[in-house]
């Protein structure tokens, strides 16, 4: 069982070698997708991490915001070796961080939280104070963008939570695809619908961010996360009254 949370700053985790500068590790990563790609549409979640742990040469990268432990519960059952990755933007609700630590309590996989180049003090010295009021989208850029790329460099293939239920933006997200830097991504909760999380929850006995019970159905950082009326959009608290919707980790 693990007991700690290791924290990789950006810049060292900048220092590790890219798996995918190795052409001939993007040629079969390509294959790879182009051979299974439809086969793991209507595979199960357990069934995609399975695939990923037993066809990739390095462990999976499984990412958790927090706001439930589902992957990590299925990495733990389906991808022993896979390491949990959360990025800690320094902005996270108090009960984000304490969810984040009952996660590497509970769970034997290892948690990597990765934390940006700069602290919050750092950043708004050089790029302004409250840079998430003031440009959101290249705070999401320091604070996530650029740790999640660093820290994928040793992994051919990483996991997300997205589903096809959460925004039209992501309606059509496959279980399986190529990223921008040429690395398996793999969606396993792509088909999931909200109440599907909610019984594997309540089945599994999961940790629950509660936050999640007092209107935040959606959470990312405190600065950017609004309490959603009942019936509301759920992802409508984020970043709420601008156009923003994405922090650019999908893009
Ligand atoms: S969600 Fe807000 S505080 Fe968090 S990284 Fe993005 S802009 Fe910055």
């Amino acid at each position: 069982m693990s007991t700690a949370i290791t924290t990789v700053n950006t810049s060292d985790a900048l220092a590790d070698d890219d798996v995918l500068s190795d052409p001939a590790t993007a040629r079969r990563l390509m294959e790879l997708a182009l051979d299974y790609g439809s086969k793991l549409e209507g595979a199960t979640a357990g069934e995609v991490l399975e695939w990923g742990a037993e066809h990739l040469r390095t462990p999976l990268a499984v990412t958790l915001s927090m706001q439930d432990t589902v992957l990590a519960d299925l990495a733990e059952k389906h991808a022993p070796n896979a390491d949990l990755i959360f990025l800690d933007t320094g902005y996270h609700f108090p009960e984000t961080l304490e969810v984040a630590d009952q996660v590497a309590e509970r769970y034997s996989n290892r948690l990597l939280s990765i934390v940006p180049k700069r602290t919050r003090a750092e950043q708004d010295a050089e790029e302004g104070v409250d840079l998430y009021k003031t440009d959101p989208t290249r705070c999401c850029a320091l604070r996530k963008v650029e740790p999640l790329a660093a820290v994928k460099r040793p992994y051919e293939g990483w996991v997300t939570g997205l589903k096809r239920v959460d925004a039209p933006t992501r309606a059509n997200t496959p279980v399986l695809e190529i990223d921008k830097t040429g690395r398996i991504k793999l969606n396993p909760l792509a088909a999931w619908t909200d109440q599907d999380i909610e019984d594997y929850i309540a089945a599994h006995d999961l940790i629950v961010h509660p936050l999640t019970k007092q209107g935040f159905p959606s959470i990312g950082c405190a600065t950017c996360t609004a309490r959603v009326a009942e019936g509301a959009d759920p992802r409508s608290g984020r970043w709420a009254g601008s156009e923003k919707t994405e922090c650019g980790l999908h893009l």
